[in-house]
């Protein structure tokens, strides 16, 4: 049902080496439909002006727009209140703001933050420079060869000092689905509150934060066909409220006096500075783009771009997939013979073939797979099955000459 999806992505029907491109490098980052882009260019073209407080129509138009995207956001991971959807640059950034808020309020000498050892970089740095601070000490959950998480091994590691759980939805590296609604659950027994990294869970996985109970999911638009620089993060209303603000500036106060700041109300409190208007209308867009579509149809169709390139990868000698997941999303890692991955990617781009080589930030990962990196490819619903063959020849191609 996708066979004409792609001529909405401009980008893709280009030569890149004399050869038409093949991305396969969608969990960096996703092309943008030509939607998406026209919601930006709209926005510039026709409304663009700071939102709040301006009494001018412009800038009233642009609030609501921008406001209007918060309520996109909120229905599409279904969350109770729009305030509880903050907007950031992206994850990074939003993982960064609970972290460190979260650690303001919470953590003190000797308390415990419990990660897994399949995290992005995003969701280890954060909570390593507020355990610094607070003297609170950093638990991993440790994976299976296959490269899923150890839930048993998970259960034991709570006790009164843990005091939040901080996982990834699905690995940027392995493609595992994690069971994060039993995990949560399991966090929730202990009354320790579980944060959820969606960067690339956002589109494996039809999210409902209500349903999983998570108390923040954090993601990036980026992922999600929209532009770079815009995401969120969904908070409980009862933690936001509790949490003290991240950042100081416009926006975020109710009234400054030098002798005591009123913090403004959610979303608000959060939202210090002038937000990314088109980022998050573009990102509105996006949503938008995926709600046409339907979610399930592009999660149903990348699993059958993800089955036929596992089928195929495996014909390839030398070729050896890392990991082995029961639920995986459209990330494959692998690598061939003993090439070095680089040099796997850039004879791979010489075929106008666009996948991602490296840790992958995921370096904690690396090191308990004793490997120094891996070849990635992923992929969205701009893909298809050729593009596949055309890997798998290139792969085939790339293999005879590095031996
Ligand atoms: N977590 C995971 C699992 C990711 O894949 C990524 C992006 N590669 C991030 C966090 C960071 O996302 P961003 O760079 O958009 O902030």
């Amino acid at each position: 049902m996708f066979e004409e999806i792609k001529k909405e992505f401009p980008i893709l029907s280009q030569n890149i080496n004399n050869r038409p491109l093949v991305y396969l490098d969608s969990a960096a980052s996703t092309q943008k439909p030509v939607y998406v882009m026209d919601a930006v260019n709209n926005y510039y073209k026709t409304i663009n002006s700071n939102v709040h407080r301006g009494i001018h129509s412009l800038s009233q138009k642009a609030t609501d727009a921008y406001e209007h995207s918060r309520i996109k956001i909120q229905d599409f991971i279904h969350a109770k209140h729009s305030h509880e959807i903050i907007f950031t640059r992206g994850t990074t950034e939003s993982i960064n703001l609970i972290a460190n808020t979260f650690g303001q309020l919470n953590l003190k000498q000797g308390d415990e933050i419990v990660l897994s050892v399949m995290e992005h970089h995003s969701n280890i740095v954060p909570w390593q420079l507020v355990a610094e601070r607070y003297g609170a000490v950093i638990k991993v959950i440790p994976i299976s060869p296959a490269g899923e998480l150890l839930l048993d091994e998970y259960k034991k590691m709570f006790s009164e000092k843990t005091k939040i759980v901080s996982i990834t939805h699905v690995s940027n590296v392995l493609g595992t689905i994690n069971p994060i609604k039993e995990m949560i659950a399991i966090a929730h027994q202990n009354n320790v509150p579980v944060l959820i990294d969606g960067a690339q869970g956002i589109k494996s996985e039809l999210v409902d934060v209500q349903d999983l109970d998570c108390d923040f999911y954090c993601f990036s638009g980026h992922k999600i066909y929209a532009p770079m620089g815009v995401g969120g993060v969904y908070g409980k209303e009862a933690w936001l409220d509790k949490l003290p603000p991240y950042q100081g500036g416009g926006d975020m106060i109710e009234q400054v006096r030098f002798e005591k700041t009123i913090f403004n109300k959610l979303p608000f409190k959060f939202e210090a500075g002038t937000p990314n208007v088109g980022g998050a209308i573009g990102l509105a867009a996006a949503v938008d783009f995926i709600a046409r579509c339907g979610l399930e149809n592009m999660i149903a169709y990348e699993k059958q771009l993800l089955n036929y390139a596992l089928e195929k990868l495996q014909t390839i000698d030398n070729l050896r997939i890392i990991g082995n997941p029961q639920k995986q999303t459209a990330v494959i890692s692998f690598l061939l013979g003993k090439a070095h991955p680089s040099d796997v990617g850039t004879l791979i781009d010489f075929e106008g073939i666009a996948i991602r080589t490296g840790h992958h930030c995921a370096q904690p990962l690396m090191d308990f797979l004793k490997i120094a990196g891996t070849v990635r490819t992923s992929f969205a619903v701009y893909n298809t099955f050729e593009d596949i063959d055309r890997l798998v020849d290139a792969l085939r191609k790339v293999g005879k000459m590095l031996g």
